[in-house]
C-alpha cells in the first residue's frame, strides 16, 4: 500500500513570525507552498493544522513560562528574550498552533495514515524548557518527544537536526536522557548563535557519550557536510530509534542572510532520503520533518520542497 507524505498548511501556522523586517517573517509559509505546488510533486495529501493545549506544552515546558508567554501575548508588547523574539500580539496562538501541528503529525504517523509529513513552520529548536530564545517561543520538537513517551510509550526518539544554529533548546533539554538521541550538525558555535553545541557536549550524567555535535566551520559545503552526515549516519543506525524527528533549517545553505554555511538544496534532499532509509530499517519507516530556522526565501522554498520530494520518493 502507497501512503501519502502528509504536508500542513494554513492559516494559523503561517501567523507564527514577527513581521517585517525581522528575518522570521510571516510570508515563509507562502513561499514554500507555492514552490512545492509549482514541483507537482504526486502523492502529497494536504493537512490542517491544530492547537496544541496547555498540558500538551507542559510536556516540554514550565507551567510558569507557559503562563509568561500568555500573559505577554495578551499584552502585544515587549520581548520574550533579550531581543531577538519580540511578543507580537497572539504570538501564544501561533506558538501553541506550531506545537499542536507537530502532534497532529505525531497522531497521523502512529496511527498508521502516514509514515512521512512535513510542517514547514515548526522545529522551533532554540526554545528552552522554561525560556523563549532565538526566533522560538515553544518548542515543538521538544513536545513532541515528551508526547510520543507519554501517548504511545516509545522511549527512543532521534531528533536530527541540519539548521545552521545548533538546536540548543533540545539538546540541553534533554541532555542527560540517554534515549533521546540527538545529532546536530551545525555551524560552529565560536562563530554563530546560540556558540554551543562542541562536539565534546556529548549528555551529561547518565546520558554521557550517548549524543552527537558536529561543528563545522563557516564556508562549509555539501562536501563537507557529507562528511559530516556520514558519523550521522552511522550513529542513527546503532542507536535504533523509534521515531525520528528531523528539523531542515534551511538557514544553512549558501546565501542565507545571518549564517554563513555554505550548503546547496542538495545535502536537504540527500539528509531526507538517508532518515527515511534508516526509519524503515528501525522505527516502521517513521519521519517527521520540521523547516526550522532559514531566511533566504528562495533557499527555504526548495531545501523543503526537496525534504518533500524526498519523503515522497522513499514511500
Ligand atoms: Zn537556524
Amino acid at each position: 500500500m502507497t501512503r501519502p507524505v502528509l504536508v500542513y498548511k494554513g492559516d494559523e501556522i503561517a501567523a507564527y513570525g514577527f513581521g517585517d523586517p525581522h528575518p522570521f517573517g510571516t510570508d515563509r509559509h507562502h513561499v514554500f507552498h507555492e514552490e512545492l505546488a509549482a514541483a507537482e510533486l504526486e502523492n502529497i495529501e494536504y493537512r490542517h493544522p491544530r492547537r496544541a493545549s496547555v498540558d500538551d506544552l507542559m510536556l516540554f515546558h514550565t507551567p510558569e513560562y507557559i503562563n509568561r508567554v500568555s500573559k505577554l501575548s495578551s499584552e502585544g508588547r515587549g520581548w520574550l528574550d533579550e531581543g531577538d523574539t519580540p511578543v507580537v500580539p497572539g504570538i501564544f496562538e501561533a506558538a501553541s498552533d506550531v506545537v499542536g501541528t507537530t502532534l497532529a503529525a505525531v497522531d497521523a504517523i502512529m496511527h498508521e495514515e502516514a509514515q512521512r509529513a512535513f510542517i514547514p513552520i515548526a522545529g522551533l529548536h532554540h526554545a528552552a524548557r522554561d525560556r523563549a530564545a532565538g526566533f522560538c517561543v515553544f518548542n515543538d520538537c521538544g513536545v513532541a518527544a515528551g508526547y510520543l513517551r507519554k501517548q504511545y510509550g516509545l522511549r527512543r526518539i532521534a531528533y536530527v537536526d541540519i539548521d545552521a544554529h545548533h538546536g540548543d533548546g533540545v539538546f540541553y533539554g534533554f541532555e542527560d536522557d540517554p534515549d533521546l538521541i540527538f545529532a546536530d550538525v551545525h555551524e560552529d558555535g565560536r562563530y554563530l548563535y546560540p556558540g554551543t553545541g562542541a562536539e565534546s557536549e556529548t549528555g551529561t550524567g547518565r546520558a554521557r557519550g550517548t549524543k552527537l555535535n558536529i561543528p563545522v566551520a563557516p564556508g562549509a559545503d555539501d562536501e563537507q557536510f557529507r562528511s559530516a552526515w556520514r558519523r550521522v549516519e552511522a550513529y542513527l543506525d546503532r542507536a535504533q530509534p523509534e521515531f525520528i524527528l528531523f528539523q531542515c533549517g534551511a538557514d544553512s545553505l549558501e546565501g542565507d542572510p545571518i549564517t554563513h554555511l555554505c550548503y546547496s538544496e542538495q545535502a536537504h534532499a540527500d539528509a531526507a532520503a538517508t532518515l527515511c532509509r534508516l526509519a524503515d530499517k528501525h522505527c516502521a519507516g517513521r519521519v517527521i520533518g520540521t523547516g526550522g530556522g532559514g531566511y533566504n526565501r528562495r533557499n527555504l522554498a526548495r531545501a523543503w520542497t526537496r525534504v518533500v520530494q524526498a519523503f515522497s520518493e522513499a514511500v
